[in-house]
């Protein structure tokens, strides 16, 4: 998906260069490369591309590169839908930020404790990420001075008018000082976006991205069936596709979780992911899935919004969305950044896949026939197992002193070890099952940076 272009014409500092060389970013993505000559160029913009096109990455050069990094007071907001979104923009830009020292970039979501919160403002950032609930509150009482922030970033805007945000976003805006540069990012352009852009934007830039390299890697099927053969064609699909991370989706909790037990009296073990979850259950099946503990994740779209895992094979959607645009923002998990992926679809009303088809263009899908497919069991196993372990940041626990503990303490080959996760409070550790035992035995009797911590297999 990348072209030829490369980050160094940019007008970049040469350690953000160097930065991004290391994440892997060689070359500008479309949208990057559309994008950020203005946003550099201190324009306010309105950037239409679909999901996993590199918006974040497009506005976190952008709001990085503007900073006043001696000036520890807060200088850009970026509102994102959900939590989960704004802790994966938080996360991307830290990566992005580590082409200098010090800035600090605080996350303020909805659905975690707020005094915390207050208390970390009162230390102050450079930088704040969450969704506009909570921000609005904390702004409704004095809990930080917005008046040096000079960028504004609207991630997934329709996404968040959808959610009914709107009022909340006007409201914080008018706490902003009207010297600002503001960036919105919308996969899709309706009225209420076009009306907002109008409250908000000063001679905006509008800057869109085909996705046609998006729909030609992203191999679609549909499958025609009696509703009463929902769960009989889904086990064949999952046995006749046997990939190693899919995600299913369901449009309603219910039947996320009449699902999940279906599929377990079936013997397959799946990880759910909805809102009735609170925070900590959301953030660990998120860390269970990415790391492949689990090689299934059933998931509502509220919950799913943004997520960006990496290898993604398959996205099933078992309820087709009552929306078009759902659908592409669902499918779009799969074959993040290039790669490829597959989505199969089940239909049991005609008239919505009609209503799909027509959205769609004729040469980017199939419709198949769940009779061709043969009887097939699902067999993959996870790889990994996840450790818990009752240490994080807060007791100053990093990835190579788990790497280390496991390593050198325990004995454990590096390949053995998978994607280690360090939370505030606690960490995640994916190690090969076959050495699961061994690892927990180890760290449970050893200690990390010279102290124990409990350390329980999920
Ligand atoms: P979007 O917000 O458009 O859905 P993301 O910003 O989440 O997409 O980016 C999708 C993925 O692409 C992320 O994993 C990100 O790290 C990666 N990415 C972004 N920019 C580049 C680049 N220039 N080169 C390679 N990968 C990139
Ligand atoms: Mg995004």
């Amino acid at each position: 998906m990348c072209t030829q272009n490369n980050f160094t014409q940019l007008k970049l500092p040469s350690s953000m260069i160097q930065t991004l060389q290391t994440l892997g970013y060689s070359s500008m993505t479309p949208i990057q490369e559309k994008s950020l000559p203005y946003i550099l160029d201190g324009k306010d913009i309105i950037a239409k591309a679909k999901t996993g096109s590199g918006k974040t990455a497009a506005f976190g050069i952008g709001v990085l590169n503007k900073l006043n990094i001696k000036k520890f007071r807060i200088q850009s907001m970026i509102l994102c839908p959900t939590r989960e979104l704004a802790a994966q923009v938080a996360q991307e830009l830290r990566k992005i930020a580590r082409f200098e020292h010090n800035i600090k970039i605080l996350t303020l979501s909805g659905g975690v404790p707020y005094h915390p919160q207050v208390h970390s403002l009162s230390h102050q950032a450079h930088i704040i990420v969450g969704t506009p609930g909570r921000i609005l509150k904390h702004l409704n009482e004095y809990n930080f001075d917005p008046k040096d922030i000079t960028s504004l970033v609207l991630d997934e805007a329709d996404r968040m008018l959808d959610m009914g945000f709107s009022e909340d976003i006007q409201k914080i805006i008018s706490y902003l000082p009207q010297k600002r540069q503001t960036l919105l990012f919308s996969a899709t352009y309706p009225l209420n976006i076009a009306h907002l852009s109008d409250d908000i934007l000063t001679n905006p830039q509008v800057v869109e991205v085909e996705s046609t390299h998006q729909k030609s890697i992203i191999k679609q099927e549909f499958y025609k069936i009696p509703d009463h053969q929902k769960l009989k064609s889904l086990e064949k699909i999952l046995g006749n596709t046997q990939a190693n991370s899919t995600v299913i989706f369901c449009n309603t909790k219910i039947a996320c979780d009449t699902l999940a037990d279906d599929l377990w009296d079936a013997g397959i073990s799946t990880l759910v992911l909805h809102s009735d979850l609170d925070q900590k259950e959301r953030n660990e099946t998120i860390i269970m899935f990415a790391n492949k503990s689990y090689p299934i994740l059933i998931a509502t779209d509220v919950a799913a919004r943004g997520l960006d895992i990496k290898d993604i094979d398959l996205v099933i959607n078992y309820d087709l969305p009552y929306d078009n645009e759902v659908y592409i923002h669902r499918i779009g998990r799969t074959a993040r950044a290039g790669a490829t992926g597959q989505a199969i679809s089940l239909i049991t009303q005609e008239e919505q896949f009609e209503d799909l088809k027509e959205y769609l263009d004729e040469d980017e899908f199939i419709q198949k026939d769940i009779d061709q497919l043969e009887e097939r069991k699902f067999n993959i196993k996870s790889t990994y197992s996840t450790l818990f372990i009752n240490g994080g940041k807060k007791s100053k626990v990093r990835a190579g002193d788990i790497l280390g503990a496991l390593t050198a303490g325990i004995g454990l080959d590096k390949d053995d070890i998978g994607k280690i996760d360090i939370l505030d409070l606690c960490s995640f550790v994916a190690v090969k099952k076959e050495f699961e035992q061994k690892a927990l035995d180890g760290l449970s009797n050893g200690k990390i940076k010279g102290r124990y911590f409990k350390v329980y297999l999920k």
